[in-house]
Order: structure tokens, then C-alpha cells, then sequence
């Protein structure tokens, strides 16, 4: 597909993690900087999505993070604000905007937040609303478990056997954006699909 030019990332807020998530996210910031992508995120300053902006901005990369009000003292709190931060109102407006902003959209290793956002823009994807890429980046295997459901949910008829083909799988951070980019380019699809 041609360049992308903004990334969503969805990744874990919990600091908590094993380093080598710690270091898979830091690594894919750097990576998106030199490329000159820019990252779209949840805008926390916690966790993985602190790593993962901190190394974009460290790395003159471009960052736009959206967090919704309520979440802001949580979030972000006193840390320094990196990038622009876009403050909504509703967990639905921050996804929304989040997924119109991007051409593309990665998934580190996270928690109960990253699987609904992953799982909105893969069902959006399923329903056709949209084509584009969503790369799953299983770090020390940690979407193993994962994988194994979305098998047995095809497996059991429950999704048909194209929905394999929804989500690419990469195991190094170094492959997500050699994977974009050889991916063909998305259909899009009209904007009002999604105002309602
Ligand atoms: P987690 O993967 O649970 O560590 O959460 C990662 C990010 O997802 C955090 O910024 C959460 O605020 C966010 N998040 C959690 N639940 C939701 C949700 N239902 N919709 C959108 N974002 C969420």
C-alpha cells in the first residue's frame, strides 16, 4: 500500500508488564519516528502508552493522543504532555476519533481496553465498514491465547473462515511496518457508514 502516514497503536496502560512489552514498545515508537509516521493513541502517559509516545516524541516523531476527559487526571496527570493531546468527551468519541485519524492500526500487548479497541475495529472490518490493515504484534507470544480463540470461534462456525484474513500477525516489532507496507491499498469506505 502507499506510505502510511499515522499509526493507531493500541497497547497496554499497566506499567506492571514483563520488559520485553516495556521494550517492544519503546522499539515500535522509535521505528514510527524514523519512519515519519505519526502515532495515534489513547494518550495516556502510563504504561506501555507512555513508552511507546515518549520514544515517538524522543525520536522526532509526530504524536496525537486522545483521552477522554474523565480519564485525564488517571492518564496523564501531572506528566508532561508529548505531542498534541485532543480531549473528548466519551470513550466512543476517543475510539472514533482515534480510528478516523489513521491509515493503519497496530496492537501491542495490553489489557481489557486494548482487546475492546482492538475487537471494534476488526468487528467494524468484519461488517465492512472499513479496509484498514490491523497488525497484531505478538510479543513473546503473548496473543497466543488469543489466536487460539479466534481459531475455535471459526472453527466452531461462529465467524467464517475469511475472517482469518481481518488481522495480520507479526511476532517482532520490526516487521509492522514492512508488513504495511506491503499490504495492497484499503478500500474506503464513505465516511457516514460511521454516523450512526
Ligand atoms: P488496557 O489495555 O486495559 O491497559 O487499556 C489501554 C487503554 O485502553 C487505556 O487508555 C484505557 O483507558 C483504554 N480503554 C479501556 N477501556 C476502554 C474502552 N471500553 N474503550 C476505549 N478505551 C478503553
Amino acid at each position: 500500500m502507499a506510505a502510511i502516514k499515522s499509526l493507531c497503536v493500541f497497547c497496554g496502560a499497566s506499567d506492571a508488564v514483563d520488559p520485553a512489552y516495556r521494550a517492544a514498545a519503546a522499539a515500535l515508537g522509535t521505528l514510527m519516528a524514523a519512519a515519519g509516521i505519526e502515532l495515534v493513541f489513547g494518550g495516556g502517559q502510563i504504561g506501555l502508552m507512555g513508552l511507546l509516545s515518549r520514544a515517538v516524541a524522543q525520536g522526532g516523531g509526530k504524536v496525537f493522543g486522545v483521552i477522554p476527559r474523565h480519564l485525564h487526571r488517571a492518564e496523564i496527570g501531572a506528566r508532561p504532555v508529548l505531542g498534541t493531546v485532543q480531549v473528548v468527551e466519551t470513550m466512543h468519541e476517543r475510539k472514533a476519533l482515534m480510528f478516523a485519524r489513521s491509515d493503519a492500526i497496530a496492537v501491542l500487548p495490553g489489557g481489557f481496553g486494548t482487546l475492546d479497541e482492538t475487537f471494534e475495529v476488526l468487528t467494524w472490518k468484519q461488517l465492512g465498514l472499513h479496509d484498514k490493515p490491523i497488525v497484531l504484534v505478538d510479543i513473546a507470544g503473548y496473543w497466543a491465547p488469543l489466536l487460539r480463540q479466534i481459531e475455535h470461534v471459526v472453527e466452531t462456525g461462529f465467524a467464517p473462515p475469511s475472517s482469518r484474513a481481518l488481522l495480520r500477525v507479526v511476532n517482532r516489532v520490526d516487521d509492522v511496518l514492512p508488513v504495511l507496507a506491503s499490504l495492497p491499498e484499503p478500500r474506503v469506505a464513505p465516511p457516514d457508514r460511521f454516523s450512526s
